[in-house]
């Protein structure tokens, strides 16, 4: 027998009948059993006593001087449609009880009846009781799982409706399957969207798609996140793109959500023509000042004392220092403005790499760091500015050096690969964490270190690196490990030989 099947201690059975040796009989058989058991002697009194609490089954005389079966069935069947009546007959009352059952009896017994024959069929109406009960139960919850998920889609769908950034969300056919009028907005659509469309039909942006396709063929639960900025007519958008993803981790499709940053670039802009206009006025009188201090220190003014000599050193060293942030101030605004004078022509990188090593090498040897070159005897030709590959391995090389201890190897080498050059800076300084590593490419940005609290910089060097890599259509990537060392490479590509 199952679980289910069990007599329950607690079920109540109710006896009715005006004959008090029925009732007892009764109810000492099924307290037995396990039941507890509640007697009333007619209709009336089992209605009054139901009223109070609930049973689980009834067993009731057909007829009884005050009210009979048939009443208190019309009674349960209107008001406890759950609850199964057994009725109990006296011989040739039969017929009657076969007409209880057409209107709602669960079965009936002939009296006198035998004691396991009155357990028996009790038992088997509660047990059919149980199962029904048990069915509706759940067939309730799953009504209500049903109703939850509908209020959850709806309540998903408002808190979308009412976001401010688009929601783009597509299949694995790259389908849109469902959007909000925050998108259609920053997409300057005007008509309605039907779910599915085919993203190609209304978002004509190859890179994001591309994107998208990329995300869709990742697997499992990798954290993809691709983030991209896309130009429609006069507004820039942000889009952040993820899979979404299945009960068994599969990818199921794609999620875009597109922010409004038009007004951070205005401002951005707006703070660069500032700085690049002040940096600008600064530069001429500070260089003046260095030029008539270098005049002053050389004694063309007159013999200076040491202590007179001391102080003006140190002055010429600072406005040295502003003017390279100065300078440095004015290539990042240039890069970003895209008016950065570049004269790309064909270029034997290697000779630039041996200048730059040559002008860096006196810092390195000050700060007892070597210095090498390793480059192959030919190597391709790349399409680039002279002065932009020096500045740009000036920085790398001198930072190289500069976040190395004494005693430390910076080494320089390019290798060919593929269409491109790639030419690596490598050391074995003081490395960089990784989650620094995404933002030493942000202007003005420094990392807090114990070791380099004494090198001074500006945070803008690997700002201008990467503008100058992207302004040659090459790209720059970096490994490190703490403690180990870094190594800097850059593609740049190189001149297709005929
Ligand atoms: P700056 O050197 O003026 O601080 P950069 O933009 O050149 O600015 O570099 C940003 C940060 O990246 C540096 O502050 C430094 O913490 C880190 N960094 C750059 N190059 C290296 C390197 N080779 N080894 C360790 N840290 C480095």
């Amino acid at each position: 027998m199952s679980d289910a099947m069990k007599t329950d201690p607690m079920q109540t059975v109710l006896v009715v009948d005006d004959e008090k040796v029925i009732r007892d009989g009764c109810t000492r058989l099924l307290n037995l059993e396990g039941y507890r058991v509640l007697a009333a002697g007619n209709g009336r009194e089992a209605l009054d006593l139901l009223a109070t609490e609930p049973m689980d089954l009834i067993l009731c005389d057909l007829v009884m001087p005050v009210m009979g079966a048939f009443e208190v069935l019309e009674e349960v069947t209107a008001n406890y449609p759950d609850l199964p009546l057994i009725v109990i007959t006296g011989h040739g009352t039969v017929a009657n009880a076969v007409e209880a059952m057409k209107k709602g009896a669960y079965d009936f017994i002939t009296k006198p009846f035998r004691a396991d024959h009155l357990v028996l069929i009790v038992k088997r109406a509660l047990e059919k009781q149980t199962l029904e009960r048990r069915a509706r139960e759940l067939q309730e919850a799953q009504a209500q799982n049903l109703y939850d998920l509908a209020m959850e889609k709806s309540r998903i769908r408002t808190i979308i409706n009412c976001m401010a950034d688009g929601v783009l969300v597509t299949n694995r056919d790259l389908e849109m399957v469902l959007h909000n009028p925050a998108l259609m907005r920053l997409l300057g659509l005007s008509t309605a969207l039907v779910e599915p469309t085919a993203l190609s039909d209304f978002l004509a942006d190859e890179d994001l798609e591309k994107g998208l396709k990329s995300i869709l063929e990742t697997s499992g639960e990798e954290a993809v996140l691709i983030s991209r900025e896309l130009r429609r007519g006069n507004r820039y958008l942000h889009t952040l793109s993820a899979p979404v993803h299945g009960l068994d981790g599969q990818v199921l499709g794609t999620v875009t959500v597109f922010q409004d940053v038009t007004t951070f670039k205005q401002l951005d802009e707006m703070k660069s023509e500032f700085v690049h206009m002040v940096s600008h006025e600064l530069r001429s009188p500070l260089a003046s000042i260095k030029q008539l201090l270098t005049v002053v220190l050389d004694g063309l003014a007159g013999e200076l004392m040491d202590k007179q000599k001391d102080l003006l050193s140190r002055s010429h060293l600072k406005i040295q220092g502003l003017l390279e942030l100065i300078n440095d101030l004015l290539d990042v605004a240039k890069i970003e403005s895209g008016h950065s004078f570049q004269q790309q022509t064909p270029l034997r990188l290697g000779e630039v790499l041996e200048q730059t090593i040559a002008l860096v090498r006196p810092r390195a040897e000050s700060q007892n760091v070597s210095l090498r070159l390793d480059l192959p005897p030919e190597l391709p030709l790349i399409q680039a500015d002279p002065r932009s590959m020096e500045e740009l391995f000036t920085n790398l090389i001198s930072n190289a050096v500069n976040y190395s201890p004494a005693g430390g190897d910076v080494t320089v080498s390019a290798v060919s690969h593929g269409d491109y050059l790639a030419v690596m800076v490598s050391d074995n300084g003081i490395g960089i964490e990784p989650e620094e590593i995404p933002k030493i490419f942000d202007k003005f940005y420094r990392v807090k270190h114990p070791k380099t609290r004494q090198v001074i910089g500006t945070g803008l060097g690997l700002a201008i690196v990467k503008g100058i890599v992207e302004s040659h259509r090459g790209s720059i990537e970096v490994e490190s490990q703490p403690g180990a060392g870094t190594t800097f490479r850059v593609l740049l590509p190189t001149i297709p030989q005929t």
